[in-house]
Parts: structure tokens; C-alpha cells; sequence
């Protein structure tokens, strides 16, 4: 089932406090857009931290992180999901009162057991499917975002309504909202970005243009083919499918890339798929993730540094910046 407005009430967060937890990407547009659907707000924030000075500029009511989490009946945590942990334990678990929810735009720490909420609460996921800057702006303009909902655990029996009430109260049923598990959220998240959205995609684009590098073409040309025109033909699949993308090319390359895609995208990328699929499922990758962050992100920071040196980036500068991109 799809929630439209029409299908959820307001009603059930009327006399309660929503505390939401971060002024970043998401807790900018999602607090400012609760309150301006007639909620009750506050904004827990490090003081001193630069999100303080902007809640406030935008007329929201800031306190620290353990006050606003002890006043709010809903705890909304909107910082970045390998600090949830600790800033959970340190400010908000003793904060938190029978009969209160938890909430979440992603499962992560829930669902690899990060932050294990005491079994009083209600601990339900609003997650929007865009980034923070298009929710507010699609509740300004009278529309939304679409967004998924999930309920972990329903101490209080209305744990879907407060859900599905925070998701009209960001604009979300304008559009619909669908429900989801903490699991099937955070699994198929997981595998997206890693397998295709960012991990795999990056990886084509580079290994295209390394191929066509290599054969000595011209990188500015190799740049254009490869990674530039990529937007087209991903706009197409947005509006239109894989189909309306075959439609809108030549029979050329219609004809090359329907015969070639698959040796591409072989049985063996498959198998690796599946094998990404299980350690995301096993709790491997979570258990890496959160070592990795433990030991102060050595990988990541290094794999940022050799990607940043990447020919890729040098010929993408300079293109970009004489299309004003
Ligand atoms: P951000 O990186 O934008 O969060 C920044 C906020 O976190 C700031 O208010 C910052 O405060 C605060 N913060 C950072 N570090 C700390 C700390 N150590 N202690 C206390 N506060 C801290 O996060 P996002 O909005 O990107 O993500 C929030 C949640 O939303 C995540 O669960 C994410 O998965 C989910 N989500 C994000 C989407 C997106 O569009 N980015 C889309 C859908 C879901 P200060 O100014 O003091 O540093
Ligand atoms: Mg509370």
C-alpha cells in the first residue's frame, strides 16, 4: 500500500515534542518542515558546533543534545550514522522515557545492533528518498519527496502512526510513502551505492576511460564519452527506463550496446554481486565499517587521496570549468 494524505493524521503527534537530533543535510530540512507543519520542535545540537548558529538564524529552538532528547517524546537522530552510536549512548539512552520513540532516516545502527534502544520505546524509521535541500524545497512548493517508513519495535501500538505522521509532517504523503523493515532498508541501501549508484558506476566510468587512455586517445575525448555523457543517458532511465534509453539512441549504438553490455556486465560481476550482497547481509561489511571509523578511517582516508590523483579528475577539472559545470 501506498500512503497518500488523505490516509494519515497529524493527530497522533499534536501534544508531543519532536527532538530532532542534528541541523545537517537531513535535520535542516525535515525539522524546519515539521515545524512548519505545526509540530512541535527542538533541535538537539552540540553548542558551539556551526549547526547551533544556523538553527537559530532559521528560527528553530536549539538545546543540547541530552536536553533536547529528554524533552522530546520523539528522538529523531539526523547525524551522520558512525557517530550515532556514540552520541546515542553519551546523550540520549538515559534520556529516553517509556512510551517515547526513537527514530531514524536509515536503519544501520539498528538494524548491525550499534544502538540497541531499551524495550519501552517505539523505534520506527522516516527515511526520505532525496536529499535534504529537495525535501524542503518540494514542502515549499506545496509537494514532497517520497518516503519509506518501518517500524522495529511497537511498544505503544501506534508506533506506525507516529511514522506515517512525521512522513505527512515533511511533505512525504503529498507524493506517498511506502513501508519498509529496517532490514530490507538498510540491506538494499547498502548493496545500491556499493554495487551500482556509486561504487560500481565509478568503477565503469574508470575503467572506460583508462581503456580508451591506454589505446592513446586524447583523455579530454575519453572524458566526454565515458563520464560526461553519462547524465544523458541516466536522465533517460529516470524518465523513461532502460527501454526509453534504447529508444531515444541510435539502432548504432542500440544495436553495439545490447550485444556488448553483457560481456561487460558478465555472469562473473554477478557472482560478485551476490558475494557483496551476503557480507552486507552477514553484518561483515557493517563490522569493517565500523572498525574502520574506530581506528579513525585510515582506508577511506587514503582511497580519498589516491582518487583525487586519478587522471580522471585532472581532465574533469579543467572540462568542467570551461563548460561552467
Ligand atoms: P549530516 O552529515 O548532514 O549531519 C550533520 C549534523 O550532525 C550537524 O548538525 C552536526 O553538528 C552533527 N554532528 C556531526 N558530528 C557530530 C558529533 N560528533 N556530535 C554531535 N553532532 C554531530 O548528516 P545527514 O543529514 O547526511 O544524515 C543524517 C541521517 O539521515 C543519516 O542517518 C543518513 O543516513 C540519513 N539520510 C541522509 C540523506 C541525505 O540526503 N544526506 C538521505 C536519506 C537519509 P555540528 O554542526 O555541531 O557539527
Ligand atoms: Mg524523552
Amino acid at each position: 500500500m501506498i500512503y497518500y494524505d488523505k490516509d494519515v493524521k497529524l493527530d497522533i503527534l499534536k501534544d508531543k515534542t519532536i527532538a530532532v537530533i542534528g541541523y545537517g543535510i537531513q535535520g535542516a530540512a525535515q525539522s524546519q518542515c515539521m515545524q512548519d507543519s505545526g509540530l512541535d520542535v527542538v533541535v538537539g545540537l552540540r553548542e558551539g558546533g556551526p549547526s547551533w548558529k544556523r538553527a537559530v538564524k532559521d528560527g528553530m529552538r536549539a538545546l543540547p543534545i541530552s536536553d533536547a532528547a529528554k524533552r522530546g517524546d520523539v528522538v529523531h537522530i539526523l547525524i551522520p550514522d558512525e557517530i550515532q552510536s556514540k552520541v546515542y549512548y553519551e546523550h540520549i539512552h538515559e534520556n529516553l522515557e517509556e512510551g517515547n520513540a526513537l527514530s531514524f532516516s536509515h536503519g544501520f545502527n539498528i538494524r548491525f545492533n550499534q544502538i540497541v534502544p531499551p524495550e519501552n520505546v517505539d523505534v520506527i524509521m522516516v527515511a526520505p528518498k532525496g536529499p535534504g535541500a529537495m525535501v524542503r524545497r518540494e514542502y515549499l512548493s506545496g509537494s514532497g519527496v517520497p518516503a519509506l517508513i518501518a517500524v522495529e519495535q511497537d511498544y505503544t501500538k501506534n508506533a506506525k502512526e507516529k511514522a506515517l505522521a512525521m512522513a505527512k509532517a515533511i511533505g512525504a504523503t503529498r507524493v506517498g510513502v511506502l513501508e519498509t523493515t529496517f532490514a530490507e532498508e538498510t540491506e538494499t541501501d547498502l548493496f545500491g551505492e556499493q554495487v551500482d549508484l556509486c561504487g560500481g558506476s565509478a568503477e565503469l566510468v574508470k575503467a572506460a576511460f583508462e581503456t580508451l587512455v591506454e589505446a592513446g586517445y586524447q583523455p579530454e575525448i575519453a572524458y566526454f564519452e565515458c563520464m560526461h555523457e553519462l547524465k544523458l543517458i541516466v536522465d533517460l532511465y529516470y524518465k523513461q527506463g532502460i527501454e526509453g534509453m534504447w529508444r531515444n539512441v541510435s539502432n548504432t549504438a542500440e544495436y553495439g550496446g545490447r550485444t556488448r553490455g553483457p560481456r561487460i556486465i558478465s555472469p562473473e560481476v554477478k557472482k560478485n554481486m551476490k558475494a557483496i550482497l551476503r557480507d552486507i547481509q552477514s553484518g561483515a561489511f557493517a563490522k569493517e565499517w565500523v572498525l574502520e571509523n574506530q581506528a579513525g578511517a585510515p582506508i577511506l582516508n587514503s582511497l580519498r587521496k589516491r582518487g583525487k590523483e586519478h587522471p580522471i579528475e585532472k581532465v574533469g577539472k579543467k572540462l568542467r570549468k570551461m563548460m561552467n559545470l
